[in-house]
């Protein structure tokens, strides 16, 4: 195994691959027409520098190689099946971009160390987590860590889709590992399991997303939704969930970093519609479920409630 693969897996990421930098054309062609589909919805930033996310080469100047990693986060525990659903992402007490950002910072000490400053472009960020122009999960799949499965999720062969994803640009060459085909087959389990219809095999239309609804929309999920919710009060897990690779392969985190927010273990329903903004800050203010913000995450609640009457 080469020094950067064994370095990331030393510090604690579950799995490295490394792709050549390189312009993602037939991912161009694919994302400017769901951008004219409007199928991000109210994610206007995706709009903006389309020319840095298909090619990393264009967001860090002499970068060559896209090294990925992965951090197992499938929780040890599920929540009590009555109380409104949380996405197993955001179960941690810690944001998972601090977790995975703090550990690029120390693989790229340590690359530093070894192959000289010059390996990163010192001007410019050159590690991410979710946080930049970058297609996280299609330089997974390009780094041989899985593939794109039609629920729109990297599918490691395994770990499951249950993985965070972190990228770290380097301006030098490094042995490439073999991007991975799709294992979905004929499986169509996550298109008939998604409630809102959100999936058409070949792409997402977030507008219909309960993720997004619950998350990125910033305005009140529509009437519409209420019945298909499921449950879910944050993100949603169902096309991860009945995805036959995750049932097989998904096993619980061992990242003391990933340990569970024990509120969302022990809350049951009632306690949910109970939480005050007080509560919310103190439980969540370094988690993932921050995001929402309090009015956002009640106004969620209320769609649940609105849906039962
Ligand atoms: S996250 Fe939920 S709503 Fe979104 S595509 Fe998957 S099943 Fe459908
Ligand atoms: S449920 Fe089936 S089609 Fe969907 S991602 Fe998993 S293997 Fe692929």
């Amino acid at each position: 195994m080469n020094f950067i693969k064994q370095t990331a897996l030393s510090l604690g990421f579950d799995a490295c691959g490394i792709a050549k930098a390189e312009a993602l054309s037939d991912d161009a062609v694919f994302f400017r027409a769901w951008l004219d589909q409007g199928k991000h919805g109210e994610m206007h930033y995706l709009e903006r520098n389309f020319e840095k996310r298909i090619d990393p080469r264009v967001l860090v100047s002499g970068c060559q190689s896209v090294i990925v990693v992965l951090m197992n986060y499938f929780p040890v525990s599920l929540q009590p099946k009555t109380a409104p659903k949380i996405a197993k992402y955001a179960y941690p007490t810690l944001d998972y971009h601090w977790v995975m950002k703090t550990k690029l910072v120390e693989l790229e000490q340590k690359l530093i160390e070894y192959y000289g400053s010059d390996c990163v472009n010192g001007k410019l960020q050159h590690s991410f987590v979710d946080s930049a122009p970058v297609l996280e999960r299609r330089w997974a799949e390009r780094a041989g860590l899985g593939w794109i499965g039609k629920n729109m999720q990297l599918i490691h062969p395994e770990f499951g889709s249950f993985c965070f994803i972190g990228v770290l640009m380097l301006n030098i060459e490094a042995d490439y590992d073999v991007p991975m085909k799709s294992r979905c087959g004929s499986c169509s389990l996550c298109l008939e399991a998604c409630p809102t219809k959100a999936l058409d095999g070949v792409g997402l239309d977030a507008r219909r997303c309960i993720s997004y609804l619950t998350i990125e929309s910033k305005i009140e999920i529509p009437d519409v939704f209420h019945a298909q919710l499921s449950n879910y009060v944050y993100g949603c897990d169902i096309c991860g969930d009945v995805c036959p690779w995750n049932r097989k392969k998904s096993k619980p985190s061992q990242h003391s970093e990933f340990s569970v927010q024990p509120t969302i273990l022990s809350f049951d329903y009632e306690s949910w519609f109970q939480l005050t903004e007080e509560q919310y800050r103190q439980f969540f203010q370094h988690s993932a479920i921050h995001r929402a913000g309090y009015q956002k995450f009640k106004s969620n609640l209320n769609a649940l409630q609105n849906n039962e009457v």
